[in-house]
C-alpha cells in the first residue's frame, strides 16, 4: 500500500505542469488527491470558484501566493486545499507535528476555517487545532503538540510562540496569513512580524488580502518569496 501511495503521488505532481486551466471546471479536472476531491464532493462543492481556479494550480505547485478576492469569494478553501495537498505529498503523518499553521484575524472565522477543514479534510486523517484565546477557552486545543494544522489568531499564536514549549514551529512547511489586511487593521502587525520572524523560512506562503494597502504590502515583501500575485474580481451574484 506505501508503494501504491508513493506512485499515486508521484503522479499528481507530474501533472500539475500538464494542466490547461483554460479547461479547468471542476474540482475533479485538478490534480488533487481523492482524500481532497472525496471531502470536496461529500461537502457538495463541485466547482472552484474565480479565486480558486485563478490560484489552486500554483499553491500546488509549491508558490508563494499574494490573493485579492473580496469576501464571499471562496478564499477558505483557495488556502485549505493546498494546505491539504501539501501535506499529503509529503506524506505528513499525525506523528510529524506542525505542518501547517493559518493566522485569521478573529475566532470567528478562525473556527468558520476549523469547521471547513474537519469537513473537507476528514479523509487525510491530519490532526487540526485552534489557538484563539479569548473569554472562554473551550474551542482551544489542549494536545497542542500533537497538532498539524494549527488555526489561530496572530496575538495567541505569538503568546504560545513565546510561552509554551509544546508549540514548535521547526517542522512548519506551509503558512497561510488570511485577510492579511483585516489583521493589520486590528493593530497585529508587530504581532504578525514576531510571528513571521521566528517561523522556519524554507516553507510555501499563501497571503490573502482584499486590499493592497502600505502596511500589506510591507507584510507581502517580509513573509513572501516571489509570490504569483492572483487578483480575482468577481461579479456580483
Ligand atoms: P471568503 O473567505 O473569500 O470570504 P469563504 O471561503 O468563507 O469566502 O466562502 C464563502 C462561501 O462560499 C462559503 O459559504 C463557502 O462554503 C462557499 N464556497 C466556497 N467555495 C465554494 C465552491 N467551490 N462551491 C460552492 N460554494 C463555495
Ligand atoms: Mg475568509
Amino acid at each position: 500500500p506505501h508503494v501504491i501511495e508513493f506512485e499515486k503521488i508521484k503522479e499528481l505532481q507530474r501533472s500539475y505542469d500538464k494542466v490547461d486551466l483554460s479547461k479547468v471546471s471542476t474540482f475533479a479536472d485538478l490534480p488533487l488527491s481523492d482524500h481532497t476531491l472525496n471531502g470536496l464532493k461529500d461537502n457538495s462543492f463541485t466547482h472552484p470558484t474565480e479565486i480558486q481556479k485563478a490560484s489552486l494550480l500554483y499553491s500546488l505547485q509549491g508558490n508563494d501566493i499574494l490573493g485579492a478576492a473580496k469576501t464571499g469569494s471562496g478564499k477558505t478553501l483557495a488556502f485549505l486545499i493546498p494546505v491539504l495537498e501539501s501535506l499529503y505529498c509529503q506524506r505528513w503523518t499525525r506523528l510529524d507535528g506542525l505542518g501547517a499553521l493559518i493566522l485569521t484575524p478573529t475566532r470567528e472565522l478562525a473556527l468558520q476555517i476549523f469547521e471547513t477543514l474537519k469537513k473537507v479534510g476528514k479523509n487525510h486523517g491530519f490532526s487540526a487545532g485552534l489557538i484563539i484565546g479569548g473569554k472562554d477557552l473551550k474551542f482551544e486545543t489542549k494536545r497542542i503538540d500533537q497538532c498539524n494544522i494549527v488555526i489561530g489568531t496572530p496575538g495567541r499564536i505569538l503568546q504560545h510562540m513565546n510561552e509554551n514549549p509544546l508549540f514548535d514551529c521547526v517542522t512548519m512547511k506551509i503558512l497561510v496569513l488570511d485577510e492579511a489586511d483585516r489583521c493589520l487593521d486590528m493593530g497585529f502587525e508587530r504581532d504578525m512580524n514576531c510571528i513571521i520572524e521566528n517561523l522556519p523560512p524554507e516553507r510555501q506562503t499563501l497571503l490573502f488580502s482584499a486590499t493592497q494597502t502600505k502596511s500589506v504590502k510591507d507584510l507581502v515583501r517580509l513573509s513572501l518569496r516571489n509570490p504569483m500575485y492572483v487578483s480575482v474580481h468577481e461579479h456580483a451574484k
